[in-house]
């Protein structure tokens, strides 16, 4: 299977002056090209670390990482600027969408400087919002406005979905309506996608789950069977 990401003995070491926090410590990894990886573990194993190492917002202390062939340890913060516009959306926990505009002018933010988006529409007909498309977030729930903040993402084309904490404010059923947006990008656009939670249950709509402990890998679960996010709860 083709690699999207591999690291080898990826190192971050956070040094506050005081105290030097080992936040990843040697880790191997690699995660492959079409999947939906979740990542577990307990807060400040390192999971949001990596997703950012991962995703270009930050540097690695000591070992390598690869986007496919493209070696991202070693490139300036520029390098890593284009990096992340070609290829990586981010979705996070919070949507930061932009108050004054709909839902359509939210994600054509991102279209109108990317190089081979697809329209507004159609991103926002992806996450099942094509009767949302002139609300303002105001007038959207939760669930809807993670939703916009997915087709924003998705907007671009990127190889990538990075998702810290996508349904870390829903409840288990607005949740579920992220996680089914989150897998149709997954399979209909073959985005290879990584979602870190706190929710044990998303790991079974899981390709691999790879569970992390004090910065280190503690074991990688391959799902024989998928369950549907229709199915999972929390
Ligand atoms: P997780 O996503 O699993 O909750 P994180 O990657 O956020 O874990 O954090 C891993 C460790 O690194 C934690 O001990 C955290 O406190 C520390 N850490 C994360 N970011 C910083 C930072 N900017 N400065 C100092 N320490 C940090």
């Amino acid at each position: 299977m083709d690699s999207v990401f591999r690291t080898e003995g990826l190192t971050k070491v956070y040094d506050t002056g005081t105290l030097q926090v080992r936040a990843l410590d040697v880790v191997d990894l690699e995660l492959y090209r079409g999947q939906l990886a979740v990542l577990l573990g307990p807060s400040g194993s390192g999971k949001s670390t990596l997703l950012n190492i991962l995703g270009g917002l930050d540097h690695a202390t000591d070992g390598r990482v690869w986007f496919r062939d493209t070696e991202l340890t070693g490139m300036n913060d520029k390098q890593l600027t284009l990096y992340r516009r070609a290829h990586v959306g981010f979705v996070f926990q919070f949507y930061n969408l932009v108050a004054s505009l709909t839902a359509c002018e939210n994600v054509q933010l991102v279209t109108d400087v990317a190089r081979t988006p697809m329209r507004a529409e159609e991103a926002l007909e992806r996450v099942g919002l094509s009767h949302r498309l002139h609300h303002f977030p105001a007038e959207m729930s939760g669930g809807e406005q993670q939703r916009v903040a997915i087709a924003r993402a998705i907007a671009k084309r990127p190889e990538v979905l990075l998702c810290d904490e996508p349904t870390g404010a829903l409840d288990s059923q607005t949740g579920v309506q992220v996680l089914e947006a989150l897998r149709e990008v997954n399979e209909d656009l073959g985005t290879s996608t990584v979602v870190i939670t706190h929710n044990l249950g998303i790991r079974k709509m899981a390709h691999r789950v790879i569970w992390f402990l004090d910065g280190r890998i503690d074991r990688v679960e391959e799902n024989a069977t998928r369950v549907a996010p229709a199915e999972i709860s929390w």
